[in-house]
């Protein structure tokens, strides 16, 4: 068996690895599981233009890659597996690794991010990167002065809305009620902005295009009628699932599921367990917070391990 590991890192997007890199130079030897998305959301974006750092932008696999090998530098221990199991009950923590291994952890940091829902159509696969997004701050610029659609009626549908109304020429809001379910003051916002256009009870039915998209189909569910819309992007803002589905009846979390940690740091009600990124995250979700918060949970691993020394 395993000898215990002094900080166990599951998870490998920027939490993961800024914490692994932070927790290999503070010598705790982390090893990381990467999970079911090595790189983590980034991966599955193009262009990242608004990580400090990286002037001209980098790509997100590629930058993913950075953030790994720097982790690897410091001698990070870095594993394919996804946790499948856990009990954080007793220390050292025990973690099942895809079902069959259990590894024991003095510290843990849970970085296992979360996944964004998407619609479930082919076409939204097809189109993933070349018209179709989930993420306005990562990819809106790329849609300058052109015509864009974000589906969904909550916060994060209007916010991206809003942003993307002071880049794009026009926004259709696609929602599937005749009620936004946003809080009021984003609804204000939204339902003021002059460029947004909310198509209530509309349905997607199919986004097209050639080598990108160039038009979405949707239903208003009104009239059961088809309705075209000429938009060069189309953004699904449906909302977000934090990956801590193993944790519940262990962790606190909110009632979305997401992990909650005392104000001001990465601590968890269980001492020796930490969450960083976006498991614990519903309002930043930036790979720059995410990193951010990987360090500080390094950090607090760190001084929790010294503490159970003294
Ligand atoms: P929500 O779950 O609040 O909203 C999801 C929206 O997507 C709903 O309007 C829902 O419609 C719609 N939707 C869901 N599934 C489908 C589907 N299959 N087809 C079409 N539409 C669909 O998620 P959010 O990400 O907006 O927000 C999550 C949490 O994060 C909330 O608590 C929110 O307040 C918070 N948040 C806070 C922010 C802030 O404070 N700045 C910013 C962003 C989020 P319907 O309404 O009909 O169910």
């Amino acid at each position: 068996m395993e000898d215990k590991i002094k900080c166990l890192i599951l998870g490998s997007g920027p939490a993961g690895y800024t914490a692994a890199i932070y927790a290999a130079r503070a010598d705790l030897k982390p090893v990381v599981y990467q999970g079911l998305q090595p790189g983590g959301q980034l991966t599955i974006t193009t262009d990242v233009e608004n990580y400090p750092g990286f002037a001209e932008g980098i790509n997100g696999p590629e930058m993913m890659e950075i953030f790994k090998k720097q982790s690897e530098r410091f001698g990070a221990d870095i594993r394919w597996g996804i946790a499948t199991k856990v009990n954080l009950q007793k220390r050292p923590f025990e973690v099942t690794i895809d079902n069959e291994k259990t590894v024991h952890a003095e510290t843990l940091i849970i970085a296992t991010g979360a996944s964004a829902k998407w619609l479930g159509m082919e076409s939204e696969k097809k189109f993933n990167g070349f018209g179709v997004s989930a993420c306005a701050t990562c990819d809106g610029f790329f849609y300058k002065g052109q015509d864009v659609a974000v589906v969904g009626g909550g916060d994060t549908a209007c916010e991206e809305a809003s942003y993307l109304s002071k880049l794009c020429k026009k926004v259709y809001l696609v929602h599937r009620r005749d009620e936004l379910r946003a809080s009021k003051a984003m609804q204000n916002r939204v339902l003021k902005t002059k460029n947004i256009e909310v198509l209530w009870s509309h349905v997607p039915k199919e986004i097209i295009g050639d080598k990108a998209v160039n038009g979405f189909i949707l239903e208003n569910l009104k009239d059961n009628k088809e309705v075209k819309i000429d938009v060069q992007g189309v953004f699904i803002a449906i909302g977000h699932k934090p990956n801590s589905d193993i944790f519940k009846n262990q962790l606190e979390m909110d009632k979305s599921g997401y992990i909650t940690t005392k104000p001001g740091t990465t601590r968890t009600n269980i001492d020796g367990v930490f969450a960083a990124g976006d498991v614990q995250d519903n309002v930043y979700r930036q790979a720059v917070t995410a990193a951010g918060t990987g360090c500080m949970a390094a950090i607090e691993a760190e001084r929790f391990l010294a503490s159970q020394e003294e």
